[in-house]
């Protein structure tokens, strides 16, 4: 009888500007193969909208915070965390109040959450908010969890394999892609206070005013008070508590964003 051992490597790495130590599991290169099954998934399956100045707008907005976060990472030498993205931005024909950034760079907003963006400052809020847990391999970290939950620590090469659907669906799930699967998995409260405070610092090297993110967490908070709780708001902390930690981190934004306005 063999007995197969997986080579199971555990990286370890530092997030940058908050400085927390992480470890994921998962290799990258394997992160990206499937982030790109599950994009493909979601592009067969949802129906994409035809508001193209909707679209223009979060192109536009995400290109410029795009460019600003590899700008810095690449002043830092930090470019290994998004080695192989490739950008992309989507509007999805829903009224869902989400959006989402895969490992990999491939974001999608919900047109549900276009009237609480209500600006591009409001889109580069969202936007530098999902992108911020790309950058800082949230979805690797969940993943991780979730395969040895799930999968029985699996590797994930062979996962793919033998249980493909299983995978991609787990994937989606820990990406926060879940929401046409009627399953959205919270990001745990650290998870969340770090990509609200890298958020807050990619916008802000993009040129977009910071002080405007309590503004639309503020905004999110309204859309939260009557029927129907936004998707964004199930998934995420209390918009008081979000807006607070905000506020005792805008003057470091507020740094990067007079050097950069
Ligand atoms: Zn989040």
């Amino acid at each position: 009888m063999y007995v197969l051992l997986g080579l199971l490597v555990v990286a370890c790495s530092t997030v940058p500007l908050t400085h927390r130590k992480q470890f994921t599991m998962i290799p990258s290169s394997e992160m990206l193969t499937l982030s790109n099954e599950s994009y493909d998934k979601v592009l067969k399956e949802e129906p994409m909208s035809s508001n193209t100045s909707e679209l223009r707008d979060i192109r536009q907005v995400g290109n410029r915070v795009t460019n600003a976060v590899e700008e810095y990472l690449t002043q830092i030498g930090r470019q290994d965390l998004i080695k192989g993205y490739e950008w992309e931005y989507n509007l999805i024909d829903k009224d869902v109040k989400n959006a989402w950034c895969m490992p990999g760079g491939k974001i999608a907003f919900y047109e549900g959450i276009m009237p609480i963006c209500k600006n591009d400052n409001g889109i580069a809020v969202v936007m530098s908010h999902e992108i911020a847990h790309a950058v800082a391999k949230h979805g690797n970290e969940r993943m991780s969890q979730e395969m040895a939950l799930q999968l029985g620590g699996m590797a994930l090469s062979q996962a793919l394999k033998e249980k493909s659907e299983t995978t991609v669906q787990l994937a989606m799930t820990a990406f926060g892609v879940g929401s046409q699967l009627g399953v959205i998995l919270p990001f745990s409260r650290s998870h969340e206070n770090e990509a609200d405070e890298l958020g807050l610092y990619f916008m802000a090297m993009a040129g977009y005013d910071p002080r405007e993110a309590p503004v639309l967490w503020e905004r999110m908070k309204q859309a939260g008070s009557g029927a129907g709780v936004p998707e964004f708001l199930s998934t995420h902390p209390n918009p008081q508590k979000r807006i607070n930690h905000l506020e005792r981190i805008m003057p470091k934004a507020m740094e990067y964003y007079n050097e950069n306005k």
